[in-house]
Parts: C-alpha cells; sequence; structure tokens
C-alpha cells in the first residue's frame, strides 16, 4: 500500500480536495480516497497537484521521426505534401522514435493514447509498452477502383494489432481524403467497432475545398476530389452521412467548427467527443480551435497531441498550458477533465482510466509549478507520472 497526498488532489469526479490522501494498492488501484488531512510517516507528501493519469485523445506515434522537420506556419495543404514525402524513411530510425516517443509520453503522465496507424510498425512498441493503446488503423485514397483493396488492407494491418491482444479499430483519415465509396466502407467498419476517431474541419484549406472546389486542396490531390466535393459543401456533412448515433464519435481538431455545425452533430450522433490538439493547430496554421463555442454548448472536449510531425513534444500538459494562456476564465478543474476522463470515455477505457474512483487502477500524476491562489497552471507547470 501507498499513501500519496499533495496540496490539492484533483480526483475529477468530484471536487478538488485540499490535502486529500490517496490511497493505492501494489499495482496501483485506488482503495481509499480521503479527505481528512494524514499527517502520519507513512504519507508521500508532494508540493503541487494530484490527478489522474493522462489520456492523449490524438497521437500519431508512427510520424515520431518527423520531428522538427516540417517547417510551422506553412498551412494544412504544404503539411499533407511534407508527411508524405517523409513517411518512408528508414524503418530502424522510425522504431527508435516511436520506442522513445512512447517513453516521452509515460514520463509526462499519459496512461492512454488513442492512435491513428497507416501501418503494423508501431505493434511491436505498443506491445512493449507500458500505456494503453487504442490504434486507429486509418484509410485514405482518393481513388475508388482501390476502395476494396484499401478496406482489405486496413482489416491485415487491424489483424497484427488484434493477435497481439492490443485494441484496434479501422477509421477513415478525413473527408478530403478518401472516395466515396472507401469513406463508406470505413466508415461502415467504424460503426460496427463502435468507434471512430476522423480529422475534422482542420484547416482553411480543407474548408475551402469544400466550399468554394477550388484552391490549395484541390491543385494537389486532383480530379478525384471532384466526385463527392459536389455533393458536400462542408467536410463535417460527409461524416454526418455515414455515422451511426451510438458510435463514439472522436472528432479531432475542429480548428473551423461553428455553431450550426456543432448543431448538425446532435442531430445525428449521441457521443461526439471534441478532441483538441491546439499545439499542433497553432505549428500548422498558428490559428485556435473554437474553444468558447464548444464550452458554451457544453461540447464533451478532450484532448491530444497529435504527432511530433507538428508537434515539439507529446505533452498533455503543454496543450493545457497552451489553452490556460489563450483562455484564462477556464478553470483548472475542467482542463484536467478534458485531460483524463473525457478522453478515457471516448476510448471506453473509462473503467479503469480517468478518476481516482475506487477500484480504477488510473494511474497517478503530479503538477507542479502551479499557481495554487489562482488554482492556474503556470508557462513552468511539468507533470509526471508518480
Ligand atoms: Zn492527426
Amino acid at each position: 500500500m501507498r499513501k500519496i497526498s499533495a496540496n490539492y488532489i484533483f480526483p475529477i469526479h468530484t471536487q478538488p480536495i485540499k490535502n486529500g490522501v490517496l490511497t493505492i494498492d501494489e499495482v496501483g488501484k485506488i482503495v481509499e480516497l480521503s479527505a481528512f488531512g494524514d499527517t502520519g510517516k507513512d504519507v508521500e507528501f508532494y508540493d503541487g497537484i494530484i490527478c489522474p493519469g493522462f489520456v492523449n485523445a490524438h497521437c500519431h506515434i508512427e510520424l515520431s521521426h518527423m520531428k522538427g522537420v516540417i517547417p510551422q506556419h506553412s498551412g494544412m495543404t504544404a503539411f499533407c505534401k511534407s508527411v508524405i514525402s517523409y513517411r518512408h524513411s528508414d524503418i530502424s530510425e522510425q522504431m527508435s522514435a516511436m520506442y522513445a516517443a512512447d517513453k516521452l509520453m509515460e514520463n509526462e503522465g499519459i496512461v492512454a493514447v488513442g492512435d491513428i496507424s497507416n501501418n503494423d510498425l508501431s505493434a511491436q512498441m505498443k506491445s512493449d509498452s507500458r500505456l494503453i493503446y487504442h490504434t486507429f488503423v486509418e484509410t485514405l485514397n482518393l481513388n475508388p477502383c482501390f476502395a476494396e483493396e484499401n478496406i482489405a488492407k486496413a482489416r491485415n494491418i487491424k489483424q497484427t494489432f488484434a493477435n497481439k491482444g492490443l485494441r484496434v479499430s479501422i477509421t477513415p483519415h478525413a473527408p478530403y481524403s478518401l472516395s466515396e465509396r472507401l469513406f463508406e466502407l470505413s466508415v461502415a467498419e467504424g460503426n460496427n467497432s463502435g468507434i471512430i476517431s476522423i480529422h475534422n474541419e482542420e484547416s482553411f484549406d480543407e474548408m475551402d475545398v469544400f466550399a468554394k472546389k477550388q484552391g490549395k486542396m484541390r491543385d494537389f490531390f486532383g480530379t478525384d476530389m471532384d466526385a463527392f466535393l459536389s455533393e458536400y459543401d462542408n467536410p463535417l456533412r460527409r461524416i454526418l452521412k455515414y455515422i451511426d448515433s451510438d458510435t463514439s464519435l472522436l472528432l479531432i481538431h475542429n480548428t473551423h467548427t461553428n455553431e450550426r455545425d456543432f448543431q448538425q452533430v446532435l442531430t445525428r450522433n449521441r457521443k461526439p467527443t471534441w478532441v483538441l490538439c491546439p499545439s499542433s493547430n497553432l505549428y500548422i496554421e498558428n490559428h485556435l480551435p473554437p474553444i468558447e463555442m464548444l464550452r458554451r454548448k457544453n461540447a464533451k472536449i478532450a484532448t491530444g497531441t497529435d504527432s511530433l510531425a507538428s508537434n515539439t513534444n507529446l505533452s498533455i500538459i503543454k496543450e493545457l498550458i497552451t489553452v490556460s494562456d489563450n483562455f484564462e476564465n477556464i478553470e483548472l478543474n475542467e482542463l484536467l477533465t478534458w485531460a483524463t476522463v473525457n478522453g478515457a470515455e471516448a476510448l471506453g477505457i473509462e473503467k479503469q482510466f480517468g478518476t481516482f474512483e475506487k477500484g480504477k487502477t488510473p494511474g497517478i500524476v503530479l503538477i507542479d509549478n502551479i499557481n495554487t491562489k489562482k488554482m492556474m497552471l503556470t508557462s513552468k507547470s511539468t507533470s509526471r507520472i508518480l
């Protein structure tokens, strides 16, 4: 047994507890959460606050070898071009970058990850990892002739992850990068698994191509887009055409989502989670998602880091600091709710993760360098797993 205390404990399912004491057993299972300060010698006391382990709801660990290689603020189409050109790097370099990224996340207090994969290269690393991964095998191809072949390939990759006992499902990349047939087949796979994670309304270029049927993205991806562009004036509507109402729908980025889009999602799906990756949005086009609107609408928000191709780190605390710097009115408990239980629920792992409720093994994270007077993160706040 360990007894752990700090200036404040944020259990997430209840209000923060000043000098609370958390008792865990040898495997990290929550045995007791006490509101009464225990000053016994057997209590480990930390300066700072304690919360459950972070859930990184959106990552692409297989892009970890691209850290620092893509210029910032060059826009989405230029970013896509760069990712495609760096995809086929040396395999051993890719593998070691993935193992290092996994360690980086573990040290920062991340306990679970929703991770996008285009191949099975990360399967062994995920099997070796102490983190829980849900792998989303991603489909993308604009040429409808290859739709059946692409789905068959995705099923094979999915099987490789499943054979290692890993959580896995198939998901479409984004509304702009799949033929109608492949999009329909991929969403059907996700509906069958009960979960979809899709990039949504991420960039100016994406909004432009649906609204105007032209622009940088159309120039790059070509005439294969025209078949579906004539049918949809907005990327989100393509998702909503096929999504089941009970599928856990992780909408990633939402940088350009407006209130009308938000309402439309609610008419089609009962379980949307709005996954925000603010550092990546700033990296690619120096723009932040509509956080005030989402909060006003009581949206369920979760946080992701995206990949090291569009972020300098894989750190949930740094994502929260970015939000806190730009929206000072958001209380710390709310930010931590995004970073813990909301991501856990979206990924269907809330029985184990997300709160300090008895019986869970959520991981224990210490956050230091907090402004305890205002109960806010500072630019110096860091997190680590205890
Ligand atoms: Zn992404």
